[in-house]
């Protein structure tokens, strides 16, 4: 079942829009070469905290930090420790949700550490691009999978891949409603879109088209070939006037 939001919640969920899109540009600007992923996740649980919120991934899921910090072929899911250090050329992937006032907001970037080759700035601007395309598609009297085949036929379009395994979702007093939202498939299938609606869309898109794979630690989800992947999510919500980027940054 679809929970659509009332005017006042959607004013909580967008405070906490704005405030996470604050946090994720502060983490990014602090990502660079030597720094280990629990940096991150350790400045991650200070802001979410500090803002009054609760590090969703832990409440709802019971992952064991803030922040996803996932490099390379690691797709999601990736857990922050002090073993794991950004390298020059790395791709840093970080999910980041709060739960804050009894609503959630959740959103996700991948940023190139230091210096990365052209295929791989070409891998992030389709993925990044991806993100907006289904946005677009955010809209009165589209389906769902509008949205999913605007992100899909994109990314194969441009040489690249979606995950296929995990998908993007409502959200609102949980982190995970209804709908599932996948990042590929035909148009026009699923529910109409309509005021009242948050969505969680979050295409990762990579270079194989293998399955996924989990590694030994039940978390972290990798590439089947270990090609790299990169992860771009923004919480929207559908109004009358249309839509809404909640979690949109700086940029
Ligand atoms: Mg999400």
């Amino acid at each position: 079942m679809i929970v659509l939001k009332a005017a006042d919640e959607l004013d909580v969920m967008r405070e906490n829009g704005r405030i996470l899109a604050e946090i994720l540009d502060r983490l990014v600007e602090e990502v660079r070469p030597g720094r280990p992923t629990q940096f991150f996740d350790a400045l991650a649980e200070r802001l979410v905290r500090d803002s009054g919120g609760e590090p969703a991934f832990r409440v709802f899921a019971g992952f064991p930090g803030t922040i996803n910090a996932s490099i390379n072929e690691e797709i999601v899911h990736g857990i922050p420790t002090d073993a794991r250090t950004l390298s020059d050329g790395d791709l840093f992937s970080i999910d980041i949700g709060i739960y804050r006032n009894g609503y959630c907001a959740d959103a996700a970037t991948t940023i190139p550490v230091g210096a990365v080759d052209a295929a791989v700035q070409r891998l992030l601007a389709v993925g990044e691009a991806s993100l907006w395309k289904g946005i677009e598609q955010v809209r009165m009297g589209n389906r769902l999978s509008d949205v999913s085949h605007a992100i899909g036929s994109y990314v194969e379009s441009s040489g690249f891949h979606v995950v296929r395994e995990y998908v993007g979702h409502g959200i609102g007093k949980s982190l995970h409603e209804d709908p599932q939202i996948p990042n590929y498939g035909p148009p026009g299938r699923g529910v109409r879109l309509q005021p009242g609606m948050v969505l969680a869309i979050e295409p990762m898109v990579k270079t194989d088209a293998l399955p996924t794979q989990t590694r030994g630690d039940r978390w972290t989800v990798v590439t089947g070939s270990g090609g790299l992947s990169v992860h771009f999510e923004h919480t929207v919500a559908l109004t009358e006037d249309g839509v809404e980027v909640l979690t949109r940054g700086g940029e």
